[in-house]
């Protein structure tokens, strides 16, 4: 089961308490932006095999919005961050670098 860590309330929740929001780090492209950047905001989605930045809301819990960093094929958890953050802090990248050498970064 995967657990994450609320950056706002320091619970440890349980996927259940939890609603996803899907890939976190989305650049927004308006509709008076070009065809090609507003259909790959509204649809390009990665689906990776590894680590993954996503957007999670402690539904049951505070309610809040937060980024958490993992990997999706063994579900470990490197960290998790305010939903305000524009891009992961370096503790969790460092933490996902030793982890994953062949990581090719955050981008
Ligand atoms: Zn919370």
């Amino acid at each position: 089961m995967l657990i994450l860590e609320c950056p706002y309330c320091g619970v440890k929740a349980e996927e259940t308490e939890l609603a996803p929001g899907g890939e976190a780090h989305l650049k927004r492209f308006g509709p008076g932006s070009a065809d090609e950047e507003f259909e790959a905001y509204m649809f390009a989605r990665k689906n990776p095999k590894g680590v993954h930045f996503e957007r999670w809301r402690h539904a049951y819990g505070c309610g809040k919005w937060f980024l958490a960093a993992r990997c999706t094929a063994t579900l470990e958890v490197f960290g998790t961050y305010p939903a305000q953050s524009t891009e992961p802090p370096a503790d969790i990248i460092d933490k996902i670098k030793a982890k994953r050498p062949d990581w090719k970064g955050f981008k």
